[in-house]
């Protein structure tokens, strides 16, 4: 079964070059990179909806995804975003591979690349380690999530769910609320959402904020109602207890009083306000399940859906690129 006709050839009129090698930070992109990746993206949100959603943009192409922490989504969203666009998936499990007998990640680079992927997915739960990766291998790396870092196609697919619910992004305040300090989603985001215009404030105790807060240039705020008034968009974070090294908040249930987003605390952003959260959620402390589950207000499933067609962007991108450069 093949795909609609006008669906494949829009996609294929989108296609460009990526900017860059690798996808390892969201500052690898400018304005008119993130524009016509999302429209990209938007091509594919339509391919994935049809029955037939395969293309062969990767047919011969090999993906590796390696993931060092855990994941759901986001390695299962890659997988597919490289089966529906033909090329080869192979998942490597770094738990039960050489790497848990103490390879270095340096030595599981050479090794991986002499099996010559084009295209590496990589999590790891130190900061940078995508970056090393890539000064060591052939193929493209992409940053899945590194530490603390960044996770760069989470801030894509969080924009192109925006741009679908509002319009221009520009235009928008957008609150990001909780653990600041530990997200690479908000380090994603912040750099992507002010880099396309938007207004960004992050809301949170402060000993969940990082310690150079006042120099990332946003507003921040330690009052959940105040810090969300008038926003356009909620973005919750997790809690993520496992990069804390100690107490950093006296109880979940104090937590959810003062920082958990429901209903009540919700009308204080805009009329019309949508909600956010990256996913895993801890249900009843970051969020409120009436909240997470209220298709009026929650963007939580798109969130999931657009995962898929901005990972597709990025990687029949990403082959475009290496297409080019192979043809030089
Ligand atoms: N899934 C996102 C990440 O990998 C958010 C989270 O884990 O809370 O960073």
């Amino acid at each position: 079964m093949t795909p609609n006709r006008a669906v494949s050839d829009d996609i294929r009129a989108r296609l460009f070059p990526f900017p860059a090698r690798h996808l390892t930070t969201v500052l690898d992109l400018k304005p008119p990179h993130v524009t016509a990746l999302l429209d990209l993206a938007d091509a594919f949100v339509e391919l994935n909806r049809q029955t037939a959603k395969t293309l062969d943009l990767l047919k011969g192409r090999t993906l590796v995804n390696l993931f060092f922490e855990n994941s759901t989504r986001t390695q299962s969203s890659f997988e597919l975003a490289g089966k529906r666009l033909g090329a080869d998936v192979v998942n490597m499990n770094p738990r039960t591979s050489s790497v848990a007998k103490g390879e270095t990640l340096i030595d599981t680079a050479v090794t991986l690349n002499a099996m010559k992927p084009d295209l590496l997915v990589v999590r790891h739960a130190g900061s940078g380690a995508p970056d090393l990766l890539a000064r060591k291998v052939s193929g493209s790396v992409v940053n899945a999530g590194d530490g603390q870092h960044e996770h760069p196609t989470q801030a894509l697919l969080d924009m192109l769910s925006m741009r679908r619910a509002f319009g221009d992004v520009g235009n928008l305040t957008v609150a990001i609320c909780g653990d600041v300090a530990h997200s690479r989603v908000a380090r994603s985001n912040v750099a992507l959402l002010t880099m396309m215009g938007a207004n960004v404030r992050l809301v949170g105790p402060p000993t969940l904020m990082p310690p150079a807060v006042d120099r990332w240039g946003v507003e921040v705020h330690h009052d959940m109602r105040k810090g969300i008034e008038g926003a356009d968009v909620v973005m919750m974070l997790r809690l993520q207890l496992e990069r804390m090294d100690g107490a950093f908040v006296p109880s979940m249930r104090e937590y959810f009083r003062f920082w958990g987003l429901d209903h009540e605390k919700l009308k204080h952003a805009k009329p019309g306000a949508k909600v956010m959260h990256p996913g895993p959620m801890n249900r009843g402390v970051e969020i409120d399940s009436d909240v997470a589950d209220d298709p009026a207000v929650s963007l939580i499933q798109d969130q999931v859906e657009m995962g898929v067609a901005v990972r597709m962007a990025v990687l029949a991108s990403l082959a475009e690129r290496l297409e080019q450069e192979a043809g030089r």
